[in-house]
């Protein structure tokens, strides 16, 4: 059956006839007929038609350690034939799980000493949220239920998920659970106005101390926040935000929840997030990064003063998945871990992504369709405006970026647009003149959407 698929549109035939994809308008889609992937190396893609496209987003900002890692594959190859599968709920747990959780809790910031296993980020985050209820039950405060998170925020897809994260037509398609509430994001570019973004940092983070102080904090179980908040369109918060978090946090005893999905395991040049910022978090979701993406897991990293009560004082927890601490996942994440380590990913990212911003701002800082270039590490996003002194956007919102994005991929370069914000997280391994190509085909693609858009444009 298979062997008699031989051309493109076999398979986006068969693709349209029966597979429904995540976020995806199915109709548009099917007008326009689906790509076919089909194999990689390190930073480029190939698809059925023998495109090579330079993967700027590291699939959906996992695949750290680059494609057709074979070190990654043995690892798997192995555990699965000395133990392939195994449950860790009745009084069992096996080798690498065990090892892993040594690991992360060698890495994760201090005071961080214990992890639960999961499949995705999203089951990490309703596991994270599990445990703060459970918490503050044990603690003989069940009415601390509330979570704060914010808008534009990306907590993943499942109902837990969709209602903690701040994404406004995922909630409208009723991924909006009662008890949670979102506050305005540190996202100076687009909402700070007149103010400094230190400033403007203070103002944010104060919005969940006003949040906090309408609700009553003996309402409120936790905030969640990623440090960069990705999907949302890599919003980087100026310097004085986190700390301030952090104080928030600890004054009401509210938890503090840090969403390491996007940012753990090196993409800042830090270990995580919380390292780069300064967060104080009492738990980390942690996923993508974790096994470069070969296969599936996440991490919930565990503050001791969460993990001391729910060790000693909760009793059962009636929580678990079939595939928690998974022994073939958590091989091969020990064997990523290793090869991040190894090939010194992580302080390359800091130093590779000055590289990459600088030659962004080399090509494009005086572009009139430019309004901001950010990052940090091998994250960040450039923002497309009409008007750079008063960095405002085009009439129809994402326009822009779509016909950016759609240059991009025309022109072989993988990136992302949210909204008319153009987001890019490449392969931890990109090398210097990957970078260069990739600043070269980016650049190429916003001078052909400035043409089709410069009517709008300021100049
Ligand atoms: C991707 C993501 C998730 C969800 O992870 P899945 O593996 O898709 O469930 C959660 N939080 C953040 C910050 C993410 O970027």
């Amino acid at each position: 059956m298979l062997n008699d698929l031989h051309e493109t549109t076999d398979w986006q035939g068969l693709d349209a006839a029966h597979h429904l994809h995540p976020f995806t308008d199915h109709k548009d889609l099917h007008a326009r007929r689906v790509r076919v992937i089909t194999e990689a190396q390190g930073v480029f893609l190939r698809d059925s038609e023998g495109h090579k496209i330079l993967d700027g987003m590291a699939g959906l900002w996992c695949v750290a350690a680059g494609y057709g890692r074979a070190e990654l594959v043995d690892a798997a190859a192995a555990q699965m034939t000395k133990l392939p599968y195994y449950n860790t709920f009745f009084k069992t747990t096996n080798e690498p799980a065990v090892l892993l959780a040594q690991r992360l809790a060698g890495l994760a910031p201090e005071g961080i000493n214990h992890v639960f296993f999961a499949c995705s980020g999203s089951e990490a985050v309703d596991s994270a949220l599990r445990t703060a209820r459970v918490y503050w039950q044990t603690l003989g405060k069940p009415e601390k239920k509330i979570v704060i998170g914010r808008e534009y925020g990306y907590h993943g897809s499942t109902m837990l998920g969709a209602s903690a994260g701040g994404m406004a037509d995922m909630h409208r398609q009723g991924g909006d659970l009662p008890n949670f509430e979102h506050v305005l994001p540190p996202y100076w570019y687009g909402k700070g106005g007149q103010m400094s973004p230190e400033e403007f940092g203070i103002y944010a983070a104060r919005e969940v101390e006003k949040k906090i102080l309408a609700l009553g904090a003996e309402n409120i179980a936790a905030f969640i926040g990623e440090p960069i908040q990705g999907s949302g369109g890599v919003l980087i918060p100026p310097e004085t935000y986190w700390p301030e978090i952090n104080r928030i946090c600890k004054q009401y005893d509210i938890l503090l929840i840090a969403d390491e999905v996007i940012c753990g395991y090196g993409r800042t040049g830090k270990w995580f997030g919380s390292d780069y910022f300064g967060i104080k978090p009492d738990m980390m979701t942690t996923a993508k990064g974790l096994t470069s993406g070969y296969v599936p897991l996440s991490a919930l990293l565990v503050h001791d003063r969460v993990a001391e009560v729910m060790i000693n004082q909760a009793g059962e927890y009636y929580h678990g998945f079939t595939y928690s601490g998974h022994p073939v996942c958590c091989a091969v994440a020990l064997k990523n871990l290793e090869i991040i380590e190894r090939e010194g990913l992580v302080a390359g990212a800091g130093r590779k992504g000055e590289i990459l911003r600088a030659a962004f701002t080399e090509a494009l800082g005086d572009h009139p369709m430019i309004g901001e270039i950010r990052g940090v590490g091998l994250i960040g996003a450039i923002e497309l405006t009409t008007d750079r002194r008063t960095r405002k956007g085009f009439a129809k919102t994402g326009e822009a970026g779509t016909i950016c994005r759609d240059f991009c991929i025309e022109n072989g370069l993988i990136m992302r647009a949210t909204r008319d914000t153009m987001l890019f997280s490449p392969p931890l391994i990109i090398t210097e003149d990957e970078i260069a190509t990739m600043v070269a085909l980016f650049k190429k693609s916003v001078d052909q959407t400035y043409e089709k858009v410069k009517s709008q444009v300021a100049s």
